[in-house]
């Protein structure tokens, strides 16, 4: 059986991120007038995407994303070439219109439990120490990008052997935090909840 390949930073195993660890800049692929955006924090919640929105390296099945606090994130350079993917996407994703890489997803509707939170690619930095990928959502949304429907049970295989749970929406504590967010706002919150 062939390997199968997941995402570059991983398929050769999950680097482990460091404690400590404060940012570092992120750039686009031009070679000329780059995008240069600053991420001032360590990342969170990072994980290997399946669905067809994120930005994905060339012939990678996954894309890589992590998410952090969106006042820790600023464009230093270049920021001109950025345009949004799509205006009417929950994510806000915005781009290189050189080189078509996503340089942050943002989130601008208030009542979404991920507001205040930007998507970044930390594959993008050259700095060591971002927070390593934890899990792999939407799994089954890479089928929809031409995966082979039979190669799914392989492809979860590596998944787990990487150490990387595959989960066909997100993870299960992101899968909670949305659900309590909907509670709170209908009111039907556990009353013990803390
Ligand atoms: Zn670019
Ligand atoms: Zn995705």
């Amino acid at each position: 059986m062939a390997t199968i390949s997941i995402h570059p930073s991983v398929d050769n195993g999950v680097k482990p991120g460091k404690d400590n660890f404060t940012g570092g800049t992120l750039t686009c692929k031009c070679s000329d007038h780059p995008v240069k955006v600053k991420v001032a924090a360590q990342t969170a919640h990072n994980h290997v995407c399946g669905c067809s929105k994120c930005w994905k390296p060339k012939g990678a099945q996954f894309s890589m994303v992590a998410v952090v606090s969106r006042d820790k994130v600023s464009v230093l350079e270049n920021g001109g070439k950025l345009a949004v993917v799509d205006k009417n996407a929950t994510i806000q994703r915005h781009a290189c219109k050189g080189c078509g890489v996503h340089m942050f997803g943002r989130i601008e509707d208030t009542n979404h439990p991920f507001h205040g939170l930007d998507f970044v690619h930390t594959e993008l930095s050259s700095e060591d120490g971002w927070s390593a990928p934890i899990f792999a959502a939407f799994v089954s949304s890479i089928i929809e990008s031409g995966a082979n429907p039979a190669s799914m049970d392989a492809v979860r295989a590596r998944l787990n052997e990487i150490g990387l749970p595959p989960y066909d929406c997100l993870s299960p504590a992101l899968m909670d935090a949305i659900a309590t967010h909907v509670a709170k706002a209908k009111g039907t919150l556990y009353a013990g909840a803390a």
